[in-house]
């Protein structure tokens, strides 16, 4: 994880992973802001100025996830079957879907590789196997059982 940086965008949902150079580069056009900075990592501009590396940024616009349309569900579905809940650390607050297989590791955004995680846990994880950082999953069943008939409208 070392020259990562996570990309939030606007609503603050974790939306990828950028290499510290790439982050800094959004940054400096505009296209991006710094949400949080390393309190060791620096970079060195062109000019020879030093920053303080970027860790976390959050780009400006909204990003409209693509979804597929027959497996997918929305994350209001997800959010219910969970309990909302993060099904790590069993937090209510700061909401956000995780994939349990990472889309950068070919993770799909089906229902049965989504979990509501809470931000914290979410942006510890990063784009890590969960396995690799030793967390587990509480919830009982990875998979999304017969889809209740009240979810069906939150389908997209
Ligand atoms: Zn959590």
């Amino acid at each position: 994880m070392k020259n990562q940086v996570l990309v939030l965008d606007s609503g603050y949902i974790p939306r990828g992973i950028v290499s510290k150079e790439r982050a800094f580069t959004l940054v400096m056009k505009g296209s991006a802001h710094v949400v949080e900075t390393s309190p060791t990592a620096k970079l060195r501009s062109a000019g020879g100025l030093e920053f303080d590396a970027p860790e976390i940024i959050r780009v400006n616009r909204y990003i409209r996830v693509p979804y597929r349309r027959s497996k997918t569900v929305s994350r209001r579905a997800i959010y219910e079957r969970d309990g909302y809940r993060c099904v790590y650390c069993g937090s209510e607050t700061d909401l956000t879907l995780d994939h349990v297989h990472p889309k950068s590791k070919g993770g799909t955004n089906e229902a049965s590789n989504l979990v509501t995680a809470c931000f914290p846990c979410n942006v510890r994880k990063g784009s890590s196997l969960i396995s690799e950082i030793g967390y587990s999953i509480t919830r009982s069943s990875g998979e999304l059982r017969d889809i209740p008939e009240s979810w069906k409208p939150y389908y997209i």
